[in-house]
Order: C-alpha cells, then structure tokens, then sequence
C-alpha cells in the first residue's frame, strides 16, 4: 500500500516507507513511516471510516462468500 505523507525535511511529500498503523490517544488513526528520500520519520493522519476501507473490507468479506 502506497502512502503519501508530507516530510518536513524534504519540504515534499513522499511516497512513505516501513508504513505502519498506529491510533493516537484520541483515537484519532494515523500511519507512520520514513521519508524514503532523506529517512526522517513521517507520519499521516487518517480520515477515519473512509470509503476505500469499506470498500476493501466489504470486497475481502464478498470474496470469502463466494469462495
Ligand atoms: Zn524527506
């Protein structure tokens, strides 16, 4: 899964690596990851229930129905 963040470093955003899911304290989902340019950490904030996760859960659960 490609993840753009902006790096503060770069003063760009990237295309992150070593993406990972982490949740805040206020419940708020973020992913955090490198810059793969200069390596300093970034991170995004994650809209939470988006439509594309739906969707993706809603097409995992249509497969394991139909399989
Ligand atoms: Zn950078």
């Amino acid at each position: 899964m490609m993840t753009e963040a902006y790096c503060s470093e770069c003063c760009e955003r990237r295309e992150m690596v070593d993406a990972v899911d982490d949740v805040m304290k206020n419940g708020r989902r973020t992913v955090k990851g490198k810059c793969p340019t200069c390596g300093a950490p970034v991170f995004k904030v994650v809209r939470s229930e988006t439509t594309s996760t739906r969707e993706q859960s809603t097409r995992l659960l249509a497969n394991v129905t139909t399989n």
